[in-house]
């Protein structure tokens, strides 16, 4: 007898019968993709049916991305010098009034390679993926891409650093490093941003921000984590409407090296050193709220569905359930075993992602991913993955299959 069948066939039974509106031709459908920590392996899997499963071979192990429309799945190999393009299989068509939902396989589409790929943006229906050793972005278009059209256009930064590129659409903003001599074997200082148009001519002043990392987009907002402060462009300004948000002198010695915004309502959510967080609010002041965290943060990520929650995983193995609005954590429960953040930055650590109301995240070092409810952060069910499951991303949604 095949017991996890019959607990998703009444998984599936319960479902149908909590939403009795539900149009015999509307779908929900949501599929994992994840990459392993060590081989270079993608898996998909569909989260309500646990047991129907892809698997890719890449080049080596993967950062994984989605698309903005959540048709692609974007897997930098950073250490393989290669990016790699997966049909997610699910295609989501939004008419206004309501979606489309179309569900196929997910395949693969190809490939691109160059000098050690690493931050990806995507934004204005573009992707920008930075060779941090090439001294270049590649800028493809999403659609082109699905149409298995694999053709860069290659943004020049000002020298090769480790940074990152985003298309405005007609203009691009990228990092900006020091064109001073480095030692062999080192990377140029990041010292700014600034925008260009696409030949790499720079379009006003380079905004500062000492040893720049971490980029978010929200609102009408571009961010980016600074020594000095966080850095802002108000994309409503033009070009070259940078601000610098300077951190708050009450705050304790930290900065900001990751970004995450609310594609919601504008607000962004950044790390502060390593044990804690700032809300920040590019607009009204107070422009940073800062909530100590009990550990230090291993990951995390925003609620697209809830936009007021972030989730947030310390190391003591909890997840954190963060109210943005009262910068208060409403709720804490113990999911794995610890995870340290001493030791090299890509040793295993579990990763999260979000579909709807579940919260996935992997575990590692148990071999599973579990499946975790954002309302109670109370685990609804783990999903045996062979390996060690690392970064993981949902995509997907409902529609109608009409
Ligand atoms: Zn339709
Ligand atoms: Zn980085």
């Amino acid at each position: 007898m095949n017991f996890p069948q019959i607990s998703a066939a009444l998984l599936a039974a319960l479902a149908v019968a909590a939403s009795p509106a539900r149009a015999e031709d509307e779908a929900v459908a949501w599929r994992l993709f994840v990459a392993d920590h060590t081989s270079p392996t993608i898996t998909a899997i569909d989260l309500d049916q646990p047991e129907q499963r892809w698997t890719f071979d890449i080049a080596g192990p993967a950062k994984l991305y989605p698309s903005p429309t959540e048709a692609l799945v974007i897997a930098v190999q950073s250490d393989h010098e290669r990016v790699d393009f997966l049909r997610s299989g699910l295609t989501l068509d939004n008419h206004g009034d309501h979606a489309d939902i179309d569900v196929a396989d997910p395949a693969t589409i190809g490939n691109i390679s160059g000098p050690r790929p690493f931050h990806v943006v995507n934004h204005s229906g573009d992707i920008a993926i930075a060779f941090d050793k090439g001294g270049y972005a590649s800028i493809l278009g999403e659609a082109a891409i699905l149409e298995g059209k694999l053709e860069e256009q290659q943004f020049p930064m000002n020298v090769a650093h480790h940074g990152f590129v985003a298309s405005m659409g007609d203009y691009f903003v990228s990092s900006i490093a020091s064109e001073d001599p480095v030692a062999e074997g080192k990377a140029p200082p990041r010292v700014g941003l600034g925008s260009f148009s696409a030949d790499g001519a720079r379009i006003g002043d380079m905004q500062v921000c000492t040893d720049l990392h971490g980029e978010a987009f929200s609102g009408s907002f571009l961010l980016a984590g600074c020594k000095e402060g966080i850095a802002a462009l108000d994309t409503r300004g033009g070009a070259d409407a940078f601000t610098m948000l300077a951190y708050p002198a009450d705050l304790p010695d930290g900065h900001t090296g990751t970004l995450l915004g609310s594609p919601v309502m504008q607000m962004f959510l950044g790390n502060y050193g390593a044990d804690s967080v700032v809300i920040v609010d590019p607009v009204a002041q107070p422009h940073f709220t800062r909530v100590e965290l009990p550990f230090r943060r291993v990951d995390f990520i925003l609620d697209p569905l809830k936009a007021q929650f972030a989730y947030i995983l310390t190391e003591d193995g909890s997840l954190h359930r963060l109210n943005m609005l009262s910068a208060e954590i409403e709720q804490t429960v113990q999911i794995t075993q610890p995870y340290s953040i001493d030791g090299h930055w890509r040793d295993p650590r579990p990763r999260m992602t979000l579909a709807d109301n579940r919260l996935i995240l992997t575990d590692p070092l148990a071999e599973t991913l579990r499946v975790i409810d954002t309302a109670t952060l109370s685990e609804i069910e783990a999903i045996d993955v062979e390996g060690i499951p690392y970064n993981v991303i949902a995509v997907g949604g409902s529609g109608l299959t009409h």
